[in-house]
């Protein structure tokens, strides 16, 4: 039915095409001239797609249609291919009217239909300001670029036309919509370098979420435009002339950044209009790569460059292909220009990002697969790790997300001489998992230019990294403190759950044949098949761990299977009763620790933070084991704290004479006396020594020595002490 519809749509038209569709072609053909059957392809999807929405209406009181050619207008404006213009055309079909997925197939291509597909699995997410639902929102659309980034690419054109009309909305919504569009497709569009996309989309949503300043600078921007204008053309001068004597064929362009960063320049410099000057940039763009760099020394040799302001972008594009040499220099009357040099296609890359690379050219070639693949390798990484991050929180995985999209890059080297690109304040240890994950769980410390550096250290463009690994080092989970990269982040994460659960299933295994034994039942439990079904757990590691996270107690689970043995009234009583039964007694002092109300109790320290005097601390009740003191950022106890009633305030008793062991772990530069000077250090504190183990491995020293200590004060002076001591790079409490 779908196709004689269009049969005669396409009859009753032909020969004359409507002037909406005649520019499409027009902007298309830009670059080259379109083939008759590309052209004929995009006619059938515009008529198609006319047909399909007719009798729609938008907010706005125009046909539906208007929307859909908006979107591919602004596509063949940059020159994307046939395909993704018919896909543009047709990106709602599928969603408001009644034809489907198949008929689109069937009708056209399935290349075709399989964007359209995209195009409306990504409609159907509904943006919400909770912070979760953006979460799984903004993982869907991730994902689904994985397949085509033109998905991505139809989709921001889309938000871009909508954005422009959004005046035809309700207040609340335009708001709401600025408000995803700043959160979400603006930096995106940013990471994929399409800056043209993402300038007009920040304008609107300035207009709309900051009103008054938008309108302020709106009447400041002329005056300055004009007496610029004037300015670059005097800039220029000399420099074209010059240029036109070497034979050098170049264009200029000098335009002003777009309102949106104008704004944040002044409110972050806090400076009024007229003082901030780096709003605008002069751009030469030239045919061939050399010449970028004699446009460079040409410039250079008419004003001073401001050296810091250099960056050459074609040596070392970005992550997202951004080629192009920025330098700043001063202009006449001292004032700062910013100069962009770059060839066309360097250019065409800066404004339109990944969609360059789908631009039809003469020839109809397109690039590669694999240039493809480099520059979007970023998202392509972040698409593998949300996937194998499927429990990650919503705010962790927004976390993970901001760190990848807000952060300008830095360059540096491996051993070899390889290229790698982290984000702006990255860590040796960033490097590490960026290597590998297994490079990164084991590294221990790092070379940097040949200097041995602390881990946590901030690394710089340019700086030769090299790895220094041991088999015993394992994460800790202060190394989520200071790296930077999301796969350092999520592989950290990950271990230290896996160390968790292990720790709790190893301390369940006890608790459970205790136990067993005291009701002497060992022998009937190993008979028994698959216990952990009937207790609705997963799998028996799982059930066994929950004792030792304190999730299960052992009498809820022994119950189920040895009735008998677990009936007595005492037994029975729930636990909020049983914490509540201490509160009602008199303080007293146990092991230096003094709990509110709490007789006969047995008193032990988490292994997994021992805590020591002066530690904020915070007592957990584990029934058939008394009270575990944790130092209140333990994460064993954080993650136990849907609990409440099993959690009891505990302090540090004002006298104890008790002393405390500790452990720490020392990383140092090799050289001599190094032992000799740290043990003189730990005796001149009247400290004791209990454990001292030194291990070199090449440059490195890794010593983990166990001391007596009174309490926190004593301890922080130590470790700053030893921190000051040559050679030592950290000093850290395990
Ligand atoms: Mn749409």
């Amino acid at each position: 039915m779908a196709a004689a519809l269009l049969d005669r749509f396409l009859n009753s038209d032909s020969g004359k095409y409507p002037a909406d569709f005649q520019n499409i072609m027009l902007l298309m053909g830009g670059s080259g001239s379109l083939t008759p059957a590309a052209e004929e392809f995009v006619w059938k999807a515009y008529s198609f797609g006319k047909q399909a929405h007719q009798g729609q209406l938008r907010k706005s009181g125009q046909p539906y249609f208007t929307h859909c050619v908006e979107v591919a207008t602004i596509l063949a404006d940059m020159k994307l291919d046939p395909v993704t213009i018919s896909a543009a055309l047709l990106h709602d079909v599928v969603e408001d009217t009644g034809y489907t997925f198949k008929d689109v197939e069937q009708e056209f291509t399935k290349e075709l239909a399989l964007l359209v597909d995209g195009v409306t699995k990504l409609s159907d997410i509904k943006f919400r300001s909770e912070e979760d639902k953006q979460a799984i929102n903004f993982r869907k659309m991730l994902l689904s670029v994985a397949d085509d980034i033109r998905v991505i690419i139809i989709k921001f054109a889309d938000r871009l036309h909508n954005m422009r009309t959004l005046k035809h909305l309700p207040a609340v919504k335009q708001r709401r919509i600025a408000r995803e569009t700043r959160d979400i497709y603006a930096p995106l569009a940013h990471r994929l370098g399409m800056y043209r996309i993402k300038s007009e989309m920040e304008d609107l949503i300035f207009k709309i979420l900051e009103p008054k300043a938008a309108k302020d600078l709106e009447k400041l921007i002329p005056k300055r435009q004009v007496f610029f204008e004037k300015y670059v053309k005097k800039f220029l001068e000399p420099v074209i002339e010059r240029m036109e004597q070497a034979g050098i064929q170049a264009s200029y362009k000098s335009r002003f950044k777009s309102h949106y960063s104008i704004f944040r320049k002044m409110r972050d410099q806090n400076r009024p209009f007229e003082d901030v000057y780096d709003i605008y940039a002069v751009r030469v763009v030239v045919e061939k790569v050399e010449e970028c760099y004699s446009v460079l020394g040409l410039i250079h040799s008419f004003y001073t460059p401001i050296q810091e302001r250099f960056k050459d972008f074609i040596a070392q594009p970005k992550a997202n292909g951004y080629q192009s040499i920025q330098t700043t220099v001063v202009g006449p009357d001292g004032l700062p220009v910013e100069v962009q040099v770059r060839t066309l296609d360097m250019d065409q890359t800066a404004e339109e990002g990944v969609a360059a690379h789908w631009q039809y050219k003469e020839n109809g070639i397109k690039s590669s697969q694999d240039d493809i693949d480099q520059q979007v390798s970023w998202l392509r990484n972040l698409v593998d790790i949300l996937q194998t991050e499927d429990k990650t929180t919503a705010h962790q995985f927004m976390d993970l997300l901001k760190i990848d999209l807000y952060k300008d890059e830095i360059f540096v080297y491996t051993p070899k001489g390889e290229v790698r690109i982290l984000p702006l304040g990255a860590t040796p240890l960033d490097f590490a998992f960026d290597v590998h994950s297994q490079v990164g769980l084991h590294c221990i410390g790092a070379k940097v230019n040949s200097r041995i550096k602390p881990l946590n250290s901030q690394l710089e463009s340019g700086d030769k990294v090299e790895i220094i690994t041991s088999d015993s080092q394992k994460p800790n989970s202060s190394w989520l403190k200071f790296v930077k990269t999301s796969k350092a982040k999520s592989n950290i994460r990950k271990w230290i759950k896996g160390q968790e659960f292990e720790q709790s299933l190893r301390l369940g295994k006890e608790i459970l044949e205790k136990e067993l034994r005291k009701i002497r039942k060992a022998k009937e439990w190993k008979s028994l098949k698959n216990p952990h079904l009937d207790l609705k757990f997963a799998s028996e590691e799982k059930m066994i761990a929950s004792l030792g996270s304190g999730h299960r107690t052992i009498s809820s689970i022994l119950s189920k299977f040895f009735p008998d043995e677990y009936i007595s009234p005492r037994q029975e009583r729930s636990e909020s009763q049983f914490a509540e039964s201490f509160l009602n007694r008199a303080r007293r002092n146990t092991r230096g620790v003094s709990i509110h109300g709490i007789d006969n109790m047995m008193i032990s320290f988490g292994k997994c933070c021992n805590p020591i005097p002066g530690d904020p601390i915070i007592g957990f009740i584990t029934r058939g084991r008394g009270i575990t003191v944790h130092q209140k950022s333990c994460e064993t106890v954080g993650s136990n704290l849907t609990e409440k009633e099993r959690i009891i305030d505990v302090d540090w008793a004002a006298a104890r004479s008790q002393k405390f062991l500790v452990r720490l772990k020392i990383l140092a530069q090799e050289r001599k006396h190094l032992v000799r000077d740290v043990t003189e250090t730990i005796s001149a504190y009247d400290i004791n020594i209990d454990t001292l183990s030194m291990k070199v491995d090449g440059d490195v020293v890794t010593g983990l020595v166990i001391i007596e200590i009174e309490g926190v004060k004593q301890l922080d002076r130590l470790k700053s002490k030893l921190l000051a001591s040559n050679g030592v790079i950290s000093v850290e409490r395990e």
